[in-house]
């Protein structure tokens, strides 16, 4: 099958590998019809995250049929059309009996590694995503093997196109739930989101969609910010205008009462970063640019939360903690428990609250991944978000 392979820092290529197969019985495999690429992907490429080996394949946001199952899947059957959480999940451990599918006991055999490199766990197993990650095969590909399938495999039985239900496997519970852990208090809060790339535009939609008084999108391309205020969303350039007076004028002099960082290593990973040779050099810019999430904090209403979808990674220091301490604000964090919201967002999509293939800027096809991974990382031609046709 053909799959996109990551092959070093700022390297990956579409190549054919073997195709997968069942390795348990609770397995499926997956005929891939749409992949995405996630700004996730773009830490991979920047060579932020650990462990990645040259010809592993990425991606871990798509979609597909079912094609084989191993003798204990119950749920899915050859021919059902499924979304796949990025996150993969036993569904029985203690963590999953909770709802905490991303923090699964037994999905991620390499726990171990992570322990040893930051002293704590790196979670669940996710797909694509190096193997502190268990070193799964991404979805980036025609075919792909997907464990726990009775649990990762949730089936789609209406005929909304893939464009549409594609994004419940990270970016729309992404978005959701960094505005679901504000707490919101219906027609009353403000919420500030940093970065109008996938993830801010669906946390910013998601804020409105639970109640939020006023959404804020902070950001400095002009097109990802339009894309928000299509949506009533108020946008900050933060080239053009200092953000945190902006943010203190928007709100009556209180800041916004909860924020979201939608921005992660970005801030410092894609633009010099990702040109750096070096850890050490890549480590120096992560202590020297988290200027969203210092915005985040500084900008945040006393009793306020701060909220981060925004991947961060290995140690990040000089954050403002005096300043919210003195605020008490709650800080809440980390990879999105998928699964909990596939079924409740589906069906406001079934609903028509939210057309999630607006974010869509460009299609093409698996073979052009080089070129698009590039064009999503410069957001060269006003790119937003990609998504790959594997048989194109
Ligand atoms: P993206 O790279 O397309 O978007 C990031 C945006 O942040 C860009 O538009 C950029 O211009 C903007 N930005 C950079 N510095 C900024 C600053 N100082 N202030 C305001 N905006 C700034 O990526 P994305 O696909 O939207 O993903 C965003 C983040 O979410 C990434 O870190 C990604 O890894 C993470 N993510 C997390 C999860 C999870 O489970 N928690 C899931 C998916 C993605
Ligand atoms: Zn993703
Ligand atoms: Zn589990």
């Amino acid at each position: 099958m053909k799959a996109v392979l990551w092959q070093g820092t700022n390297h990956v290529s579409v190549e054919t590998v073997p195709d997968p197969t069942l390795l348990l019985p609770s397995d499926a495999i997956v005929r891939v019809s749409s992949t995405a690429i996630c700004g996730s992907d773009l830490h991979l490429l920047d060579g932020f995250i650990p462990s990645m080996e040259k010809g592993d394949i990425l991606g871990h946001e798509f979609m597909g049929e079912v094609v084989e199952v191993g003798r204990d899947v119950k749920t899915l059957k050859v021919g059902d059309r499924v979304v796949i959480p990025f996150n993969i999940a036993c569904g029985t451990c203690d963590y999953c009996q909770r709802g905490l599918f991303s923090a699964c006991d037994n999905s991620n055999p390499n726990h171990r590694m992570a322990e040893a490199l930051y002293g704590a766990t790196s979670g669940g197993g996710l797909f694509g995503y190096s193997h502190l990650y268990g070193g799964y095969a991404g979805g980036q590909a025609q075919y792909v093997r997907v464990p726990f399938a009775d649990v990762g495999g949730f089936k789609i039985e209406t005929d909304l196109p893939d464009e549409q239900v594609l994004f419940l496997t990270d970016i729309f519970p992404t978005g959701y739930q960094a505005a679901e852990n504000c707490n919101i208090v219906r027609g009353r809060d403000v919420v500030a989101v940093f970065g109008a790339g996938p993830v801010g535009q669906f946390a910013a939609r998601s804020a409105q969609m639970l109640g939020a008084a006023k959404v804020i999108i902070v950001d400095r391309f002009p097109e990802r910010l339009r894309l928000a205020a299509e949506a009533g969303i108020e946008t900050i350039n933060y080239e053009k205008e200092d953000v945190l007076i902006a943010l203190k004028e928007a709100t009556g002099g209180r800041g916004p009462d909860h924020v979201i960082d939608a921005v992660g290593l970005e801030a410092h990973g894609h633009g010099p970063g990702a040109l750096l040779d070096t850890a050490q050099q890549k480590m120096k810019l992560t202590f020297d640019r988290i200027t969203a999430l210092r915005w985040a904090i500084l900008s945040c209403a006393k009793g306020g939360t701060v909220s981060m979808p925004g991947v961060y990674g290995g140690l990040v220091d000089k954050l403002p903690l005096g300043a919210a301490f003195a605020k008490g604000l709650t800080f809440k964090m980390g990879q999105t428990h998928t699964h909990r919201y596939i079924r409740p967002l589906l069906a406001h999509i079934e609903a028509g609250d939210i057309d999630p293939s607006f974010v869509i800027t460009h299609r093409a096809a698996l073979a052009d991944a080089p070129q698009l991974y590039k064009t999503f990382r410069d957001k060269h031609d006003g790119c937003i978000k990609v998504v790959l046709n594997p048989w194109g």
